[in-house]
């Protein structure tokens, strides 16, 4: 046992330090979950206390560490070498109030996302944020992440629904700032700096989350269209029509919804194949009649005024749930081959269009590729892809990659619109970010975690 698994064992106790086997039992990804974990050993933390010594005890070892959150990120940032220790938050997990009148939830940061959007539920409040891995992602994890996901449109980025945050520094410090208030310009707003920091910062363990009145209606329909520029009038027009009701705007190009609504899905199509996009819109507002008629009114007038090919409406829950598990349902495209390539990217809505269909042809072009599957938030200027291929080869991976994130450059846009950046998109982030930025970046990394210690490698190397 190396010096500072013992040093931890011992102000930890042995319950709160997994070693050996029970080590390689774990795993650094929920799709990897056969793979074994590679670490020195993994804490289990039960309070902010027992990560502040964590990471003094690491620090006084020069030991690097790797945050756990749920393990969903998809840029290899909790990919591990086999010598850090693993700080895995799933013990701190607890509610632990909801104030209805403040319109918060505190939380401990390895509660899952699921289980805050059901606790607010109960109270008939909303928490906004929802994305595919909800049943999995941890708060802390999309803090960290500054998750996006399907009603940022409405709601913004988890930026916009954090409004304290409790975070330990690698020497051991606790930056704590928990509070309720939605005003605050004391001086710099350091909560901002963990957020989205993936883990590089500071490790966080405990938040404030900003609730809403949960929404009284819930509408959605699909529509087909064939034209991106009609697409892109209709996205205005609903937008208009339904005065701030918008929650959701998402768009899956042809290829991907023939998989997404094909025989190896879950879901058949509500709308035929053969369109170029397919688009869900949701509203959610305050009477389910006079809002369902409302939208109802609005897609009729998309239909009769030629902008859309094809519309249908949710008329129950369980069309409204058929609908959204479409778009959920990103795994089906990740398994139609054998090896999975993600993007997500951003760039100006107007652009999108014909950056997609460049790429798409250029990807279907190589030898060695499936599929290129488009989809995603486009009301927020993001997409994703899912390109599938035959291996893992890095020449076919790096061609790929130039393939996406080139073009972004001149776009104005970013290689990474959500996701973050960690292992993967490291070499690309000279392409969005100017090298004045990325000298700030490490500036900070230096000021936060002066001797590299917190999670390596990811974002950015100093
Ligand atoms: C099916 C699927 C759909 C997805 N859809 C979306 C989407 O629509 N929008 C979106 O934004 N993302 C999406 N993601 C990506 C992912 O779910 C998010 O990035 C999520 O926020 C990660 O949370 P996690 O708890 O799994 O974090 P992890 O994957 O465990 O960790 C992510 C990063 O945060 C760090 N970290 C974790 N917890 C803490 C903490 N407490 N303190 C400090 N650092 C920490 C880790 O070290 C790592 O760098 C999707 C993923 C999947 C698998």
């Amino acid at each position: 046992m190396s010096d500072v698994v013992v040093k931890l064992v011992e102000k930890l106790g042995a319950e709160k330090v997994l070693q050996g086997a029970d080590v390689k039992e774990r795993h650094y990804h929920i799709w990897h979950m056969g793979e074994g974990l590679h670490a020195k050993a993994v804490t289990l933390p039960t309070s902010t206390e027992d990560v502040s010594t964590i990471c003094r005890i690491c620090t006084e070892h020069n030991q690097p560490i790797i945050v756990f959150g749920g393990l969903t990120n998809l840029v290899g940032s909790t990919e591990t070498t086999g010598e850090e220790v693993i700080v895995s938050m799933e013990r701190l997990n607890k509610i632990q109030e909801i104030d209805e009148v403040s319109r918060t939830m505190t939380v401990e940061s390895g509660v899952i996302l699921q289980h805050i959007q059901e606790a607010a539920k109960e109270k008939d409040l909303l928490f906004p944020l929802n994305f595919g891995a909800k049943g999995s992602a941890q708060i802390g994890g999309c803090i960290s992440t500054n998750a996006g996901g399907l009603r940022v449109l409405k709601f913004g980025m988890t930026r916009a629904l954090v409004l304290g945050v409790e975070a330990v520094l690698m020497d051991g410090r606790i930056i704590s700032s928990m509070k309720k208030i939605i005003k605050d310009n004391s001086a710099y707003d350091l909560k901002q700096l963990f957020i989205g920091s993936e883990g590089t910062l500071g490790v966080i363990t405990r938040a404030v989350l900003k609730l809403v009145e949960a929404p009284k209606s819930r509408n959605s329909a699909f529509l087909a269209f064939n034209d991106y520029e009609k697409l892109v009038s209709f996205m205005k027009f609903i937008d208009r029509g339904l005065a701030g009701a918008l929650s959701g705007f998402e768009v899956i190009w042809r290829a991907s919804y023939e998989v997404m609504t094909g025989p190896s899905a879950h879901n058949r199509p509500p709308i035929p194949h053969g369109y170029k996009y397919y688009v869900l819109v949701e509203s959610l507002g305050a009477d389910q009649e006079v809002d369902k008629l409302n939208l109802q009114g609005l897609i009729e007038q998309t239909i009769l005024n030629g902008l859309a090919e094809d519309a249908v409406m949710a008329d129950t829950e369980s069309d409204l749930n058929w609908f959204w598990n479409i778009r959920e349902d990103v795994k089906v495209l990740a398994e139609q081959g054998n090896v999975d390539q993600h993007f997500d990217v951003s760039a100006p809505i107007n652009e999108m269009g014909s950056y997609v269909d460049q790429v798409e042809v250029q990807i279907n072009e190589l030898e060695g590729v499936h599929a290129a599957y488009p989809f995603g938030h486009l009301a927020d200027g993001n997409i994703h892809f899912i390109v599938m291929k035959d291996h893992a080869e890095e020449p076919l991976k790096n061609r790929i990659n130039d393939l996406v994130y080139n073009p972004l450059t001149e776009l104005n846009g970013s290689v990474s619109a959500e996701h973050g950046i960690g292992l993967h998109k490291k070499k690309y982030l000279a392409l969005c970010r100017s090298a004045e930025e990325i000298a700030l970046m490490k500036t900070l990394k230096i000021a936060f975690d002066p001797a590299g210690l917190l999670n390596p490698g990811k974002v950015v190397d100093v």
